[in-house]
């Protein structure tokens, strides 16, 4: 059934099973109580054992060593046991079988049993077997039934079986013509006539003989069958005892196969599991192969990236060396370069300490007082003048060259001819170092004294005047148009904004600026804030012109503000704060503005601090007060006379302007500056090595003529001084 056969070895198998025995276990087990053969074992030796434990249990011994076991297996083969030759009778044709009969009969008793050896003779037959046929049937049973009482059921079975087997003996016709016959019956006796009682009793006697002897026989063939018996219950005895023996092993062996068998579960629950266990080993391995496949390709990815990033790797690193090398140079360059640089610093700064030195002879040579004349258009409204009362000749070099010259033709009235016609108009030439037409534009105007406002970085106080009789344009020049129209801005701010710009520009050598800024006005000698805010705006609450410590050339004005400035934007808003309070002023006061001297200065200094350099100058920017004169013709009324003080007060200012730029330039030792609050406050841009503009405002009217031709003169005196040689504010 496809089982494999366990094999114990008898040294393994316990004690008591026969020695050299083999046990053979067959799986499966057949069915309870069928004895299984195994093929090719001799079938005599065989033992069949009887056991609802020990199915399908085959026990082989060895026969030779137990003559007791021979005998229960003669037993078990239903075979008769006599050892003694029996003497029983048996039915004559049983007698008369002949040997090759017996043999027949015996053949397969021989085949069951060879192999035994001495068993062999025990036979049913023997040949001492008495010829008497007739036997009786009670004492054969009787016999029978003693042996079979005495070998057990079994064995009475199996003789009576045997009897059974054997053919038919006709002992009962003989039993019953025993009696009837009683004689030989070879001799035949002859029928005795009735009356031959002789005979007759002759015939009994030997009857009765005959009878006597048989019963000797039997006696004797009694008394060996009752040894026999002996024997055999001897032997029964010995085998009961041999079969106890052989039940104990046999327990044991069932107990060894109960114990075979439980291992064997254990084994088959162990196999199980180890079945399953495989399984899912298999499992595992079947999916750790996958994953390894997985691996395996993730790996090559993973190799074919290694490479991947280790060419670039390369290339990196060769791109690396070739930029270190690079850098390498780089860094001698910069070196060189900043070597290359300082020197063109040191260069530069040298170049820059030369152009300051020129900017400044040029402007020395153009002179260090300056007059521009200036002369704004007619007014819409205003009448136009008659041709020719304002020329403007053009200058050496031709209409190109900027011009320099003014020519006024006043025809004088009083002067008048003896024919009585119109004296002819009267030409005054005048010369400055520019002269602005009525056409020209603000920008050109600031074009012009761009330099000089550069001066004032360079560290030469520059100083500005705007002079002229009122309405001949000099808040125009100065601040600029109304509308804060860009084109119209005036002076003021277009120089902040070049001074911010170089500031910026020098900046990149190393220098820093910083700008302070203040507006005043000075009305009949009293100077006010015009920056003033709060409730001090408007009013131009009373400021002092001090020095600004003891022993200090700088002066300051007491209570004035004084704003840092950075960018055009705060300058916007200064001079918007400046109108307005003019504005204000103006309302309380008629026409105050026209009447008093605004001054808006700039403090300037400069610091280059690597080099320990300092500069610093004031830039000043004057609007000067109405120069007209009052007509000394007109009535004098209470308004009329506070005019008169106000003109009094600004023609002696005026006056004293002129006459300290005289003492300059004239190097006195005493300049008047104290004789008015403008010298003065200006005296610190007026001396020594400033710088001075003064533009000579024209009015193109002609009833303005008398007013422009004193103008003019005024200017014309400025214009022939020449105050010393400009030196820079250095420290
Ligand atoms: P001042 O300050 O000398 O009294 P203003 O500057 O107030 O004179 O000028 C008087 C008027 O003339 C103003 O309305 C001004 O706009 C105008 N004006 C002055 N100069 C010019 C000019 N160059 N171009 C155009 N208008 C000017
Ligand atoms: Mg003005």
């Amino acid at each position: 059934s496809g089982w494999r056969p366990l094999e114990f070895k008898s040294g393994g198998c316990g004690a008591g099973l026969v020695a050299a025995g083999a046990v053979r276990v067959l799986y499966p087990a057949s069915r309870a109580g069928e004895r299984t053969r195994v093929p090719g074992s001799p079938a005599p030796s065989s033992l069949p054992l009887h056991s609802p434990g020990a199915c399908g249990t085959e026990v082989d011994m060895d026969p030779q060593r137990s003559p007791l076991l021979e005998v229960k297996g003669n037993i078990e083969l239903k075979r008769p046991l006599i050892k003694a030759p029996s003497q029983l009778p048996l039915s004559g044709s049983r007698l008369k079988r002949r040997p090759d009969q017996m043999e027949d009969g015996l053949e397969p008793e021989k085949k069951r049993t060879r192999g035994l050896g001495a068993t062999t003779k025990i036979t049913t037959s023997h040949p001492r077997v008495p010829s008497l046929t007739t036997v009786p049937q009670t004492q054969g049973q009787t016999t029978a039934q003693k042996v079979s009482k005495k070998t057990g059921p079994r064995c009475s079975t199996a003789i009576a079986t045997g009897l059974k087997n054997q053919k038919p003996v006709p002992a009962v016709p003989v039993q019953k013509s025993g009696r009837a016959s009683g004689v030989d019956p070879i001799k035949k006796p002859s029928k005795r006539p009735a009356w031959d009682l002789k005979g007759q009793l002759c015939d009994l006697n030997a009857e009765l003989k005959r009878c006597r002897e048989r019963t000797q026989t039997l006696d004797q063939e009694n008394q060996q069958l009752q040894d026999q018996l002996r024997d055999a219950q001897q032997q029964v005895k010995a085998l009961g005892t041999e079969r106890t023996t052989l039940e104990g092993h046999l327990a044991k062996v069932q107990a060894q196969a109960e114990q075979g068998q439980q291992e064997l579960k254990n084994l088959r629950a162990c196999v199980l599991e180890l079945e399953e266990r495989l399984s899912t080993q298999e499992g595992l391995v079947q999916e750790l192969q996958k994953k390894q496949v997985e691996l395996q390709e993730e790996r090559r990815g993973l190799t074919s990236q290694l490479e991947e990033k280790e060419r670039r790797l390369q290339t990196s690193e060769a791109a690396l060396s070739s930029s270190q090398a690079e850098v390498a140079s780089l860094r001698q360059e910069t070196v060189a370069q900043a070597a290359l640089l300082t020197e063109r610093e040191e260069r530069l700064h040298g170049l820059e300490m030369e152009r300051r030195r020129l900017h400044n002879q040029l402007q020395e040579l153009k002179g260090n007082i300056r007059v521009f004349c200036r002369v704004r258009p007619v007014l819409p409204g205003e009448p136009t003048p008659p041709p020719g009362l304002l020329l403007f000749p053009s200058g050496p070099g031709g209409p190109s060259d900027p011009p320099t010259r003014l020519s006024l033709s006043r025809s004088d009235e009083r002067r008048g001819t003896l024919s009585g016609a119109p004296a002819p108009p009267t030409r005054h030439d005048f010369s400055f170092d520019r002269v602005f037409p009525p056409g020209s534009g603000q920008d050109e105007v600031f074009e012009e004294i761009a330099m000089l406002v550069q001066s004032a970085l360079d560290g030469y106080p520059v100083c500005i005047f705007a002079y002229g009789q009122t309405g001949s344009g000099k808040t125009f020049t100065m601040e600029g148009g109304p509308g804060g129209d860009p084109q119209l801005e005036g002076l003021i701010p277009r120089a902040l904004r070049h001074l911010f710009s170089v500031a910026q520009e020098l900046s990149g050598q190393g220098w820093t600026y910083s700008f302070v800024a203040s507006y005043v006005e000075i009305y009949n000698e009293t100077v006010r804030d015009l920056l003033a805010t709060g409730t001090r705006k408007g009013q131009g609450g009373e400021c002092e012109i001090r020095r600004a410590g003891p022993g200090s050339e700088e002066l300051t004005v007491t209570n004035a503000r004084y704003v840092p400035v950075s960018c055009e934007k705060e300058v916007e808003a200064l001079l918007h704060l400046a109108r307005q309070n003019r504005a204000v002023a103006r309302t309380a006061q008629n026409e105050r503005s026209s009447r008093s001297h605004s001054v808006f200065q700039l403090q300037i200094s400069g610091e280059h601090s690597s080099r320990g350099l300092q500069c610093g100058a004031p830039l000043s920017l004057v609007d000067l007060a109405g120069s007209e004169r009052l007509d000394p013709g007109l009535a004098l009324g209470p308004g009329e006379r506070e005019r008169l003080r106000e003109t009094q007060a600004i023609n002696s200012s005026l006056s004293t302007l002129g006459l300290v730029i005289m003492a300059l330039s004239n190097k006195e030792s005493h300049v008047p500056y104290r004789n008015s609050k403008l010298t003065y406050l200006l005296q610190n841009s007026l001396g020594g090595s400033a710088k001075m503009l003064m533009f000579v405002n024209i009015s193109p009217l002609e009833e303005n003529v008398s007013e422009s031709l004193n103008s003019l003169r005024f200017a014309s005196k400025v214009n022939q001084c020449v105050i010393g040689t400009a030196q820079a504010n250095r420290k």
